[in-house]
């Protein structure tokens, strides 16, 4: 491809929308162009990129033996309502009618569409271990779409559905995907790591999550720093560890506490530390109103929350609610006299002595407060895990990293196959429930995650195998005929070998023309400069700064080599 008829219009400015370094990059760069909020258009560059991803995934799916099929996007709502997920996914669907008034959504995702054609395709044990997946559009209305691509509301994913007799059959169809998986997000030049999801209160019995590690990540991820533990944090547990705490039971007292709500207010307020106080959160759980106390320096586990409840929606209740419940202006909840319909308690916040927690009365707070003497609740594991914590498989010392979540498998049993009815007829000629499984990668998400692992000042560092072309050539000087010439038969020559090349042919200074190729992190150059006279052209790998002088002849052997070909 030639760069002067290429639509590639690149930024020199860092556009101001964007927040993170790959975002910045694919506008830069010219993938991409934002459309609406969380939707954007691809542009040559970037298409291909994507198109490379795709071929990664397909070939590494259909080496596990899953068959490639295509779905359609608009989905009737009656599917939906099979499996009681219309209402479960909220405002995070697309829904729709037709002229009809028949509903209908945009797929976030395809379990009820998979397993309609399951049930209806497939009756007998001979059918199975079955794997289909495509890779095709996505939408979810999110809440916040915000870094580009990472989490936008229309975007590609491939999802794998693997249908098996037994539940052997579900652990070998699901570690089948755990390799390609690996193999995939290795091929894509991703570090990354495959950890422990939750499940979710709904049922599934085993799920990872292929973790890229990145700073600006969403997800927290446990590490053990001595065994291979690793979790999403809203999996990773915590127990109840009894301490010996040297202190006797002290005497309930209100405290006039003005203006003091927060936990930092509050520490300074009683000149001590976040540890002493219990801090009481109210939310709406389903048609329910419950409140959750952690320790003052803890976070909630919403996940652990909802698994608890087995609820579907968890939210913070709003003013209304909470002065419902309190009596009280927001920032003074506490146990005592609380109005609400589960009151769940922290392992920490039972085991503590003392403590210091709202009065349920504007402006008071009340001191020396203890489970079981002042009040009861549902004891359990509801906070994060910290760094203070241990490794809940060896009790070492962990970690907490950020990571962004590019893929995710999980063992879905008998969920969708019970509700939905698809059965099979088994060797003794009974009816049972078809187990599955389903896979996802987010493709638009693994490319900007390869980028934010890998670019630097100048741009993007593109891993050979996905990069939109493997090398560019460039004559420094396009008035020089004998510069042009050679490029152009440098250019053909790795055209002749199947090498995907752009030959920089614009009448432009050379630094422009570097700048632009290293923007868009072109593996390698070739650059055709005045020593050609002596028969000489310089190589360059974008990923280092050492420029090479070759002979022109040896342009082809070298960046064979490069490139790992025969
Ligand atoms: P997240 O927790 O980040 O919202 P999820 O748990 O909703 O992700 P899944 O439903 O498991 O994601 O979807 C499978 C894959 O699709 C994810 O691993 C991710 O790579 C991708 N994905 C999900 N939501 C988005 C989004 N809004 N934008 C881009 N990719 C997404
Ligand atoms: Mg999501």
């Amino acid at each position: 491809m030639r760069v002067s008829k290429l639509f590639m219009p690149t930024l020199r400015e860092v556009p101001s929308e964007a927040e993170i370094v790959s975002h910045q990059l694919m506008l830069r760069a010219a993938l991409m162009r934002k459309l609406a909020s969380g939707v954007y258009n691809f542009l040559p560059l970037g298409l291909r990129v994507l198109r490379k991803i795709e071929e990664i995934v397909r070939q590494e799916m259909n080496r596990e033996g899953a068959q490639e099929i295509l779905c359609s996007a608009l989905l009737p709502s009656e599917l939906w309502k099979e499996s009681k997920r219309w209402d479960v996914f909220g405002p995070e669907m697309f829904k729709l009618k037709d002229r009809n008034d028949r509903e209908f959504c945009l797929g976030p995702t395809h379990e009820e569409i998979f397993t309609d054609i399951i049930r209806n395709e497939i009756k007998s044990y001979k059918d199975m271990p079955l794997n289909l997946y495509q890779i095709q559009t996505k939408y979810r209305d999110e809440r916040r779409p915000r870094f580009g691509v990472m989490r936008s509301r229309e975007f590609i994913m491939k999802d794998a559905y693997s249908f098996d007799t037994t539940w052997e059959g579900l652990d070998e169809s699901f570690n089948k995907m755990h390799r390609a998986y690996n193999r995939i997000f290795r091929r894509c030049g991703l570090d990354f790591k495959a950890v422990e999801a939750d499940t979710g209160a709904m049922g599934g019995t085993g799920s990872m999550e292929f973790m890229v590690k990145s700073d600006i990540g969403e997800a927290e991820v446990v590490f053990c720093t001595s065994c291979d533990y690793a979790a999403n944090i809203e999996k990773a547990p915590t127990f109840d560890v009894e301490l010996e705490i040297n202190e006797e039971y002290k005497d309930v007292k209100k405290v006039k506490t003005p203006n003091s709500r927060t936990i930092d207010e509050l520490t300074k307020f009683f000149d001590t530390t976040p540890d002493k106080f219990a801090k009481t959160l109210i939310y709406r759980a389903d048609d329910k109103v419950v409140a959750v106390m952690v320790r003052g320096d803890r976070d909630v586990n919403e996940t652990k929350v909802i698994n608890h409840l087995k609820c579907i929606n968890l939210e913070m209740a709003d003013e209304e609610i909470v002065k419902e419940t309190t009596g009280a202006n927001v920032g003074f909840a506490g146990p005592i006299g609380i109005k609400v319909d589960e009151l769940l308690v922290d392992y920490e916040v039972k085991n503590a002595k003392n403590l210091i927690v709202g009065a349920n009365e504007t402006d008071y707070h009340i001191v020396n407060v203890n489970f079981g003497r002042d009040f009861e609740g549902t004891v359990g594991d509801f906070r994060n895990i910290t760094n203070e914590d241990r490794c809940p498989k060896c009790g070492g010392k962990i970690t907490i990293n950020r990571g962004i979540e590019v893929g995710h498998i999980f063992k879905l049993g008998t969920k969708y196959s019970e509700k939905m009815k698809a059965t099979f007829i088994d060797e003794k000629g009974e009816e049972r429930p078809i187990i599955m499984g389903c896979y996802g990668i987010g493709i638009n998400r693994t490319m900007a995650a390869v980028i934010e692992q890998n670019h630097d000042e100048k741009g993007i560092i593109w891993p050979v195998e996905i990069a939109p072309y493997q090398v560019i050539v460039v004559p420094v000087v396009m008035k020089d005929e004998e510069q042009v010439k050679a490029a152009e038969n440098i250019y053909n020559k790795l055209q002749d070998i199947g090498i995907e090349v752009l030959i920089d042919d614009r009448d432009e200074r050379a630094g422009v023309k570097f700048n632009d190729a290293d923007l868009i992190g072109i593996p390698i150059r070739i650059t055709v400069g005045k020593k050609i006279k002596d028969g000489i052209v310089e190589f360059k790998l974008r990923s280092s700064s050492e420029v090479i002088e070759i002979k022109e002849d040896e342009v082809v052997a070298k960046v064979k080599e490069a490139l790992k070909m025969s």
